[in-house]
């Protein structure tokens, strides 16, 4: 399965990979296995590794190659479901104890970034809702509201103040704070290279082929062999080839550009994360490089779009509908890209034991904040892991 075609910006930012070599040589038993080395595995890895676990990660690509060299990087507390949306499915004090805890992991990815000692471009961001129409006011203000009453630090702009802050006219926006930005790839390879030298094993273009149960362990099947393992975590991404889970969820398409680099991006306003209230919706962040990237028009398709001058077409949308909102830049696309984008039914990731096999655990960070998500998953699970009660388990389990 592909899960990205086109040209990705991410990877040409960093030269050396972070990998060194990858093993062939398999211990005779490890605490935790992970299958798949994206964003989910690595962050996941991290935490376990924290509490002195011995871990290995194998994936059947490149590390970090997946979904993970596609995302737009963009970390934000706020969901692809309002809080006050949320507070409708599922109540007031699991709905903010669920935003509290995207907040936190927002927290939690700064304090990783910060001791893997290397450069990921980690910065702390505001963002910026905007309503995309004048029906969609009220909603924003509804969610102000709501933030503010739960502690959540928000501003409410009337179209007055969107003038005054931005170069577009639009009815209404939220500006919500404690976000951040990242160049999710540096970040991976950053956590990778922390890994390999703190000894974690790690197994590139190594495919996972099915497990079985012996004794206390699990062994699992793999193109180079078998591994045990006390745990096993399938932080497979998009990919389900390895899990068949019935989880609900929803695997679309989704198209990004980064443009050329731009001199002078003084009129973007603290250089906010900006997205707005239509669905799906465009988004779009600076670089630390000075480039915009933008996304958006996801399609109810669920294989990368293959077709190369149909990524263009896409890409060439955004970037109209980028330069129609800031006319005094000059927008040039530089990468494009089209990608497999996984979303829950009911806007919720899927992270926790698997219903009937104890030792197997998933995390599966589907939807917009799927960096955030797999953060406070990886938290989740090694608690789960660890033998300790985490009441936020029951929040995002997979037979809920
Ligand atoms: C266009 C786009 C923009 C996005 N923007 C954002 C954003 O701004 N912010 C945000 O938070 N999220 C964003 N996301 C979502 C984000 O990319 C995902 O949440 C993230 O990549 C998921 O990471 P992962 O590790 O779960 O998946 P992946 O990075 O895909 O990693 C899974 C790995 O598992 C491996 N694997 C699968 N099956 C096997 C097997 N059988 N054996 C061995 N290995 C296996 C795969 O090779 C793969 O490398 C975006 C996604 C897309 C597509």
């Amino acid at each position: 399965m592909r899960l990205h075609n086109g040209k990705l910006f991410w990877p040409d930012t960093l030269k050396k990979k972070g990998i060194k070599e990858s093993r062939s040589e398999i211990s005779s038993h490890y605490d935790a296995v992970i299958i798949g080395g994206g964003m989910s595995g690595v962050l996941a890895a991290y935490t376990l590794l924290q509490q002195g676990l011995k871990i290995a990660v194998l994936d059947k690509r490149g590390m970090g190659e997946g979904s993970s060299s596609a995302n737009t990087g963009l970390l934000q507390f706020s969901n692809d479901i309002m809080l006050h949306e949320l507070i409708e499915q599922i109540g007031e004090e699991q709905a903010v104890r669920f935003y509290s805890l995207c907040k936190k992991a927002v927290d939690q990815l700064e304090e990783t970034s910060r001791s893997v000692k290397r450069e990921t471009d980690f910065i702390r961001r505001k963002s910026i809702c905007y309503a995309s129409s004048e029906a969609h006011a009220g909603k924003l203000k509804k969610e102000y509201d709501a933030l503010t009453k739960h502690g959540f630090s928000a501003d409410y702009w009337t179209g007055e103040e969107v003038r005054e802050h931005l170069p577009f006219d639009k009815p209404a926006a939220l500006v919500t704070y404690g976000d951040a930005e990242v160049n999710p790839y540096r970040f991976i390879h950053a956590i990778i290279s922390y890994l390999e030298e703190e000894g974690v094993h790690l197994f590139e273009h190594v495919e996972a082929e099915g497990t079985e149960q012996k004794d206390d362990s699990i062994l699992l099947h793999t193109s180079i062999g078998t591994f045990t393992a006390s745990h096993l975590i399938y932080s497979v991404g998009y990919d389900l080839s390895a899990v068949k889970p019935k989880v609900g969820a929803a695997i679309n398409r989704s198209y990004a550009i980064a443009t050329e680099p731009i001199e002078d991006l003084s009129l973007w306003n603290d250089r906010a994360l900006i997205w707005e209230t239509n669905r799906p919706y465009l988004y779009m962040r600076t670089t630390a490089d000075n480039r915009i990237v933008a996304g958006g028009l996801d399609e109810e398709k669920p294989e990368a779009p293959k077709d190369e001058s149909w990524i263009e077409n896409r890409a060439a949308e955004i970037e109209k509908e980028l330069q129609q909102l800031f006319p005094q830049l000059p927008i040039k696309k530089a990468y494009e890209w089209g990608a497999t984008f996984g979303e829950s039914l009911d806007n919720l990731p899927f992270i926790g034991r698997h219903p009937e096999r104890e030792k197997e655990y998933y995390l599966l960070g589907y939807g917009g904040n799927g960096t955030v998500y797999s953060m406070l998953g990886s938290h989740i699970l090694c608690d789960l892991i660890l033998g300790k009660e985490n009441q936020d388990a029951e929040l995002v389990k997979l037979d809920r």
